[in-house]
């Protein structure tokens, strides 16, 4: 048995597992002596694995290239020579006839890696001519990276994961650790052993709640509220500390007027918190001497979720919690390469290394090093433009390379109407997700395990990760096929391995230009910024205390609180809010596949209903039920829980049968265009014959 040193391709927390292979197929995995991770797994490390295995519980392996040369005709088999010329050509025509726009693309923040997310970038930017390429982190972080980027000058996690268990104060908002990070979650475990302060807000008793100090279950859409309240209290009290504020900060005065009326009792009906609660939570925040802010979905996704963002970073730099070790903003990212993702500039205002696509001499670098006259200084389309963008027409091909927007996007009816209207749907993907049983084209692609590459997680580390076992089906790496659609439409992209595109990438980067293969071998983990080659990577941001903005200051911003944009109604009486599933992870194409992981939890998936909201409905635990919202209707079964607040039903996204995302809202934050996942109108009914 041979054991292979890799990178777990579920959460951000970025934990190093070896894969125990036997006569070329994965038997087991278990805990490595990563950075962040310290030997230990959650169950997706110890149990993820058995997808590789195409045990078609879910959804069958993708093993051949397809193309479906009609609107409802049958997806045929091609060779994949056929299947690069029918895209080329059809991308070439596409482009010819309504533009550059009309085409846009994706990367991922999954198993494939950081190589090809810059492969696919550059493929958008340098052959099909725009910035039409985007990422999930539209749809999960998007918020923190504006708002950040906005107060601090850089959108990521200010601090390192293994720094969390050495605060002695952490403010969790909006955050489930145990369900999304369960490696997280230990450190905060370990905090609070060593007897750090834990302040939990969120409306449900999560697993931070029961070792909490302090639980504030606020109402659902009321963060914006609270966090001025947590900011009013710290001016008004006199908390905050003004030597950092006059020396490193700019805008308090503004600030100071918008928060003024946001006092706790002000708050009290918004919140439905006790003001003495805020009183202590925020008092016991600025009493820390190293006090760190963990946030999650919670926070960000919502239409006002970049405005909060900003009031985080507010409380952080009011009470001086940045510039060293063991404090800072956490926004801790979901997806095991989402981070990466975004790093290597599959974002449509920003090329790898966070450089922006307005910037000229920017431009004039990529072109130079791309071998092109020049390159789109406009801000392209993100991924939540898609269902808008092509029923007006704008979008008329859509390249969706390891994302399912067909399960997670919100309001997927009209998502379907949206594919509907595309001329051409090209799906590179593993698994036969939804998205693919529509597609026109696929293109199958190795899996984590058959290939190699780097992965970026929650706190900037890099950590390389190895290929196990040798692919089944007739599959190419993503980087491979996207390097192939480029050459033939007459741009020669030519890579010899991901190291090749991995150099060309830190020549281009200075933030990671120091961080190479070698760097990463074995166990190796650096973060970024890493500028040169002798640099042993930045644990934390902003020491100094000086600010990645132009001037060095953090930006004070605060913002009047919005109420959620659909209101509940006596036809739709409850607050619909989607959620995390510990043991499942994003469109459920792998763990769905999983033998260990399908037995604790499966189709229809559940919602979480409080015992007096089931009462009233007539629901027992356990029983099916219809969950129905203005767009649609979904089966479910109800896990009747006192942990979960009166009012408010919750969903995993998961499920294929019991799809939250039939019911969910299309609004957008007007800055990072992330959808309101965590508030809808809903109604519950029981399914009376069982
Ligand atoms: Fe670690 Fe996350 Fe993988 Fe669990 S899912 S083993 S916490 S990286």
């Amino acid at each position: 048995m041979e054991k292979i040193l890799t990178v777990c391709p579920y959460c951000g927390s970025g934990c190093k597992l070896n894969l125990l292979v036997e006569d070329g197929k994965v038997t087991g995995a278990e805990g490595a002596d990563g950075v962040t991770n310290q030997g230990q797994l959650c169950l997706k490390g110890y149990y993820g694995w058995d997808f590789l295995n195409d045990t078609g519980l879910l959804t069958p392996r993708l093993t051949h290239p397809m193309i479906r040369r009609e609107r409802g005709g049958p997806l045929e088999k091609v060779t994949w020579q056929e299947a690069i010329a029918y895209t080329a050509s059809r991308l070439a025509d596409i482009k010819d006839k309504y533009g550059a726009s009309a085409i846009m693309t994706t990367g991922s923040s999954r198993g494939t890696g950081n190589e090809t997310n810059y492969v696919m970038q550059k493929f958008t930017r340098a052959v099909l001519g725009s910035n039409n390429v985007d990422c999930c982190a539209r749809v999960c972080h998007g918020p923190s990276v504006a708002g950040l980027q906005a107060t601090l000058g850089n959108g990521a996690m200010s601090n390192s994961i293994t720094e969390i268990e050495n605060s002695d104060c952490l403010l969790i908002i909006g955050y489930n650790a145990a369900d999304s990070h369960p490696i997280v979650a230990r450190r905060i475990l370990k905090a609070k052993q060593r007897g750090a302060k834990v302040i939990v807000c969120d409306p449900r008793y999560i697993e931070s709640a029961r070792l909490a100090d302090l639980w504030l279950p606020l109402r659902n859409g009321s963060n914006m509220a609270l966090v001025n309240a947590f900011a009013n209290v710290l001016i008004e009290e006199d908390l905050y500390d003004k030597t950092f504020v006059a020396q490193h900060t700019e805008g308090f005065e503004e600030f100071r007027q918008v928060v003024a009326k946001y006092t706790p009792e002000f708050v009290a009906d918004i919140t439905g918190l006790a003001p003495q609660l805020i009183r202590d939570a925020i008092r016991m925040y600025a009493n820390g001497k190293k006090a760190s802010l963990l946030w999650g979905m919670g926070v960000t996704q919502w239409g006002q979720g970049v405005e909060v963002v900003k009031g985080l970073a507010g409380l952080a730099l009011l009470t001086g919690n940045l510039g060293r070790p063991d404090v800072g903003v956490g926004p801790v990212r979901g997806q095991n390469n989402v981070q990466g993702a975004c790093d290597m500039g599959a974002l449509p205002n920003t090329y790898p290394g966070y450089q922006s696509v307005t910037d000229k001499a920017v431009l004039k670098k990529f072109a130079k090093a791309w071998g092109v006259k020049s390159l789109s200084d406009q801000v392209g389309y993100g991924i939540t433009d898609i269902s808008h963008k092509a029923l007006s027409g704008e979008i008329k091909a859509y390249y969706v390379m390891g994302e399912d927007p067909l399960q997670t996007e919100p309001d997927l009816s009209q998502m379907r109407q949206a594919f509907d209207a595309l001329d051409l749907v090209i799906v590179q993907d593993i698994f036969m997700t939804k998205t693919a049983a529509r597609a026109d084209v696929i293109l199958p692609s190795t899996s984590w395990g058959e290939h190699e590459g780097i992965y970026t997680c929650a706190d900037r580390g890099f950590q390389h990760f190895n290929k196990a076992i040798e692919p089944k089906g007739d599959v190419k790496t993503d980087w491979q096929i996207i390097s192939l659609i480029a050459s033939e439409m007459g741009y020669p992209m030519k890579y010899e391995n991901t190291q090749e595109i991995w150099d060309e990438l830190r020549a281009l980067c200075p933030l990671y230009a120091g961080v190479t293969y070698e760097k990463l071998a074995g166990l190796g983990y650096v973060q970024w910024p890493c500028p040169e080659e002798s640099h042993p990577g930045t644990p934390y941001l902003y020491e100094g205390n000086h600010f990645s903005r132009p001037n060095g200051k953090g930006l004070l911003v605060a913002s009047e609180w919005i109420p959620p944009r659909e209101a509940v109604s006596p036809a739709f009486p409850l607050v619909l809010c989607t959620v995390r599933e510990v043991g499942h992870y994003s469109c459920r194409s792998m763990t769905g596949n999983c033998t260990a992981l399908q037995t604790l939890a499966d189709e229809p998936g559940y919602v979480q209903i409080h015992p007096q909201d089931a009462e009233n409905a007539g629901i027992e635990d356990n029983q099916l039920v219809w969950i129905s919202s203005p767009r649609g209707r979904v089966v479910s079964r109800a896990s009747v829980s006192e942990r979960t607040n009166a009012g408010a039903i919750y969903m995993t996204y998961q499920w294929w049968i019991g799809a939250c995302n039939e019911l969910t809202l299309d609004h957008l934050d007007p800055t990072s265009k992330t959808p309101e996942y965590k508030h809808c109108s809903a109604n519950i009914t029981a399914i009376a014959d069982q």
